[in-house]
Parts: C-alpha cells; structure tokens; sequence
C-alpha cells in the first residue's frame, strides 16, 4: 500500500507511532499530484512548498513527543472558494485572476489550529454554479473512473481529488448538491451539514440562504473527524447556530438496530437509471437486515424544488456577484471611462453560465416579476420545509439515491441547462430545507459510481454519521478504487 492511499485515521496511527513521518505522507501525496493531476485536473493551485515545510514542523513534534491533533500532518485539498489568506482565490472564474485571500476562512482558521497540511486549492464550477465541472475558467475536472466523463460539479476537484488520493481529505461547499452530487459521481463520502453549523465566514457566496461548507472524505470516520475539526459556532457569520456541538466519533460505535428510515415514493421517478434504482434497493433490503426499519414517506413538493431552487439561488446570485466590477478584486478590463471598464471586466471576466444566472437572478428580483417569481419560491421553500417535517414525524432518517444517474459524458448536457439543473434533483431539496445530508458509496454500475443519500432533521449529523458508517462497514458491495 502507498502513503497516499491512506484514510485519515489510519495516516494518524502512523505518524503518532512513528511508522511514517508527516514529510514521507506530504511527499507522497505531492508525487501522486504530479503524476497523474495532468489527466484529472482536479487542482487549481499547488501548495507544495509550504506543505513540505510544515510536514517538518510536524515531524519535529512527533519527535518532541507532543500530543497530536488527528488532523495533524494531514493533507487536505482546500476547494477554491474558501480562503487561505495570501493565496490565490479563483472560485474558478477569470474575473478573480490574480486576487488573493486578504484573510483566512473560518473553516481554515480551524484546520491551521489543527495543524492540517493546505495541499492545494482544488478546481470547481465558476462561482460554484453547475453540476458537472465544466464550467471552469480552468477547464473541466475528469471523472477519475472515466476521463471522458464529468466527475459532477460543482465540488468535482475535491471529489476527484479524494477518489484518485490526490489528497487524504477534502473540503467543498455545497449550495444544492455541489458536494453529495460529485461524491456521489466520483465515488467517495460527501457531507453537507446543517445550515449554520459550519461557518460561512471566508467561503465566497454564491446563495447565501443555501450555501454551507463540508467535509468530501474517504470514508464516514475520515467525515466524522474532519466534521469535529470544522463546526462551532462563528460571531463572524451572522447565520452561525449555536449548538453544542458533539463528537461525531461516538456515533461511529452506535447500532442502527429500531432506526427508522424513510423512502420518499416522490424520488424513485422516471428517469431513474436502472441500476441506481437496483442498487439503492439493494442497500435498503441491507439496512433492514441490519435491524433498521424502512417505511415509506412523503415529500410531495418535490417536484417544485427544481424551479424553487433556481429561483432563489439565481436571485441571491444576481446580489453577490455585483461586487465583482474590477474595482476591487482580480480582473480589470482597461477601458478609459468607468461603465465601459465596468460592462467589459463583466462580459469579459464571466462565463457563460454564470452570466445566465445573473440575468435570470435580477429579472426574478425586479419590480413587476418580484411577486410572480421570488416572492412565490420563498412561499414553495417553506412548503418543501414543511414536508420534511412532517416526514421526519415518522422516520429518524430519509434515505434516496444521490444522484438520478451515474456520471455523464463530457459536453452532454452542456448546452442544455435544464437537463443539466434536474441531475440535482435529490440534491437541492435538503438546501431549501437547511438540513444535513450525506452522499456515500453503494456499488457501480458499468465502472462509474452510484451514490446513496440519506437526510436527517436539523442538526441530525450524529445519526447520519450512525447510518452512514453501518452500511459501509456492512460490505455489501465489493469496494473498487478508480484505475488512473
Ligand atoms: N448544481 C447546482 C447549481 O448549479 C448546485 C451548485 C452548488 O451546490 N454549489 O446551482
């Protein structure tokens, strides 16, 4: 076995024994970067150097004998909208060129505390805006199982990353899906939090209402620890909750024996690849012999969540992306009066999806069409809410594919937004509503992962975790790594 090919728990039995050290680990996940990142592309920025340097900071103190974090020495993939102060900040997009963090995230603030090793800033959709990787500046991320395949967007670099051990651990964010989604596609675990556990602070917005960091790991411990390590509450994130926050370790060692587990009859829809539906099905006959019980619920506006979430998201999109004017940050068109610099830095520094949201964004907020469209998805997002409530009435988790179908090819959706927007189907629901949710390996079909997702109620990480880790330690899938 490879250093690189190491989970986080295991590289940290190592290092506090002394059987590797923190510079062989960093060292060997550098060489895995520079001998395959050519094909995958999942980074945008290398940090080689000062990983290198602070592997030597912590090799000295496993030698002093000091009491190690378990993230210690740890390389993790950062994805480029979350900042790393003094380090290049792209979020994939043209008009961050040359734009670096003035500050840390919080999230970073944390993992530095830990004394993680920053590997690299890892390649994303623009803005975080799309479902397949392509809309990068930086150009597409592959699919690790298939290179001419999408790895799923918009966290596709952390979750290429993660399944090629191009990193031991990765963050993403995930505003409708951009974690589970690429998780799920590129067959690694993928966890979005609760709304408001994690801070926002030094994550650059894309939805605000929707937007929330999380850990894209290996396996569920590698996601309870990297969870432990990122929580808490954030006077800097005025959306920050505070709740005492439990180690997510201990749920690990809990039996899912009497958990119930809801199958929402709204996701298993047309359109459904045969063998997600077969092997999600599988895995439920799986949790029941573990001693769960499956029962069927509702969510019946869920076929609204689709349009709701484009709504919103593109409105809240319009209203943080009007900073980006080449005033302040990275690309700046040099034209000799303000509105022409202003209109060109624009036209020229955008994608083409990114424009498209802006545009849909400000005509949805706009006088006339504010109460036809925005006001009317704010009114569908408390329904969506609701649904969930009352289906957590009577079931402890809901469980559904991740993802409609396995991965696509390169380009097949690209000039069609609307097939594009509903592969996040299974997704987007659980943003609208705030809760956690987590995307995990369940088999492949024809090579390409298929993912499974289960939601839990606000705040419901533990038995998510619980869940999660009992049916990958059920092994009812033979586990296969990805041939680069
Ligand atoms: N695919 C969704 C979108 O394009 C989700 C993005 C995300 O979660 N950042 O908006």
């Amino acid at each position: 076995m490879e250093l690189y090919q190491l989970t986080a728990h295991e590289a940290h039995q190592l290092l506090k024994k002394r059987k590797i050290s923190c510079k062989e680990l960093t060292s060997s996940i550098i060489e895995r970067i520079e001998n395959i990142d050519n094909k995958i592309n999942a980074y945008i920025t290398k940090l080689f150097d000062q990983a290198l340097k602070q592997s030597e900071t912590i090799d000295n103190k496993i030698k002093n004998k000091e009491q190690l974090h378990p993230l210690a020495g740890i390389p993790i993939a950062i994805k480029d909208n979350i900042c790393i102060e003094g380090t290049p900040v792209t979020c994939g997009s043209k008009i961050l060129t040359g734009f670096k963090a003035p500050y840390n995230a919080t999230v970073i603030k944390k993992l530095k505390d830990a004394q993680a090793i920053f590997i690299g800033k890892t390649n994303m959709d623009e803005f975080a805006m799309g479902s397949s990787n392509e809309t990068s500046f930086y150009g597409p991320v592959k699919n690790p199982w298939k290179t001419d395949a999408i790895p799923g967007g918009s966290s596709g670099g952390s979750t290429a990353a993660i399944a090629t051990d191009e990193a031991v651990l990765a963050l993403g964010s995930d505003t409708g899906g951009s974690i589970r989604q690429p998780a799920s596609l590129c067959g690694v675990v993928g966890f979005k939090p609760t709304y408001g556990l994690v801070s926002r602070y030094g994550l650059i917005a894309f939805a605000s209402s929707l937007d929330q960091i999380g850990p894209i790991t290996k396996d569920v411990t590698d996601t309870a620890i990297l969870l432990n390590t990122i929580i808490g509450y954030d006077p800097k994130d005025t959306t920050s909750q505070k709740y005492t926050t439990p180690d997510y370790t201990e749920s690990l060692k809990k039996e899912i024996r009497g958990m119930k587990i809801g199958i929402p009859k709204e996701y298993f829809i047309e359109g459904l690849q045969k063998e997600v539906s077969f092997w999600i099905k599988k895995a439920i006959s799986k949790i029941e012999e573990l001693g769960a019980h499956c029962i069927e619920v509702s969510l019946p506006h869920t076929e609204y969540a689709v349009a709701t979430y484009y709504l919103i998201c593109t409105a809240e999109a319009s209203s943080n992306l009007a900073r980006y004017d080449g005033v302040e940050y990275g690309y700046r068109h040099s034209d000799n009066t303000l509105i022409n610099m202003y209109q060109k830095t624009r036209k020229e520094g955008f994608g083409t999806e990114v424009k498209r949201r802006i545009i849909l964004g400000t005509f949805v907020l706009s006088a006339g069409y504010y109460d036809a469209y925005f006001l009317k998805a704010q009114k569908v997002r408390t329904l969506i809410k609701e649904d969930f409530e009352k289906a957590f009435r009577s079931c402890d988790v809901i469980l559904t594919p991740t993802s409609p179908t396995t991965a696509f090819k390169l380009g097949e959706k690209l000039n069609n937004p609307l097939s594009m927007y509903l592969s996040d189907i299974f997704t987007i629901s659980s943003n609208l509503a705030g809760i956690p949710g987590i995307s995990l390996p369940c088999n492949y079909a024809h090579n390409l992962p298929i993912g499974i997702q289960f939601l839990a109620p606000y705040f419901g990480e533990e038995i998510l975790i619980q869940i999660a880790y009992a049916l990958e330690q059920s092994n009812f899938f033979e586990k296969r790594k990805p041939v680069i």
